[in-house]
């Protein structure tokens, strides 16, 4: 069930903000201090955030935080944490058993012909079915070698090796804007898996909410493709 801020990712997980330093304006006040002059006009503040951004001015934004709570499937998680300007504390497998709780894709995805990391929706609903019947079987096996371990008498730690990284994980991640729109550039784009994509987009959306003069400026000068948040699907 999700809390009213939680923004839904995939089947299972979601994206909640837990909270943030700053606003559209501490970029804008940071930068300032070169010259000694504090906040202006809204007009001139506006201004000088697209300024900024145009001219790759970007230590300013590092003056906005986001602490995000965050729930994925693991191998979700293991692109995530390629991004090494964040800070990460996750549940732990070592101290907490792992719940019956993974991902299952609606459809499954073919190879994309002419790109090697692309993949696109399948419409064959013979391999749809074949397929979703057999990764089900795999996980909810696996799973229940895990329980069984346990049972044995088997440590977490150990026991877990057996669960696929299609089980669902959780963990706070912190990170300054700066820092954010390099991975909205990378993971909100169209060459990244379609899963990490959809958290991608859920943190667009909490990003355009909270900053969105900031947002407005970073899609047009540092995202070359077409940003979906959940807002805009929401108004469609
Ligand atoms: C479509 C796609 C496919 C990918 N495929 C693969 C893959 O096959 N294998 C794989 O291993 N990874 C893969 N990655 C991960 C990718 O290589 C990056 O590790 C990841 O996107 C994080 O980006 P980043 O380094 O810019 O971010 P961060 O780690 O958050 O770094 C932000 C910025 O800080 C600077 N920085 C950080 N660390 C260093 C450093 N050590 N030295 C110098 N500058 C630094 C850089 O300017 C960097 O852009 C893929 C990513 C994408 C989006």
């Amino acid at each position: 069930m999700l809390k009213p801020d939680e923004l839904k990712v995939l089947d299972k997980g979601f994206v909640r903000l837990v909270e943030m330093m700053g606003d559209d304006f501490s970029p804008v006040q940071a930068a300032r201090v070169s010259t000694g002059k504090g906040l202006t006009t809204p007009e001139r503040d506006r201004r000088l955030i697209f300024y900024l951004m145009e001219n790759d001015h970007h230590s300013p934004f590092e003056h906005i935080v986001f602490k995000f709570h965050i729930k994925v499937p693991i191998f979700v998680m293991r692109q995530l944490v390629r991004h090494r300007i964040a800070s990460i504390n996750e549940r732990s497998g070592r101290y907490t058993e792992f719940e019956e709780d993974w991902y299952t894709p609606e459809r499954v995805r073919e190879p994309e012909k002419g790109n090697i990391q692309g993949s696109r929706f399948s419409d064959d609903e013979e391999l749809n079915q074949k397929s979703l019947a057999l990764i089900e079987e795999s996980i909810s096996s696996s799973y229940k070698t895990y329980r069984r371990l346990l049972g044995m008498g088997v440590a977490r730690e150990l026991a877990r090796i057996v669960l696929p990284t299609a089980m669902y994980t959780e963990f706070y991640w912190t990170i300054n804007a700066r820092s954010l729109m390099n991975f909205l550039s990378l993971r909100a784009d169209s060459h990244a898996q379609y899963e990490i994509r959809e958290c991608a987009e859920a943190i667009a959306e909490i990003f355009k909410r909270t900053c969105p003069m900031t947002f407005e400026a970073f899609v047009r000068y540092h995202y070359s493709g077409d940003i979906i948040t959940r807002g805009d699907q929401n108004d469609t």
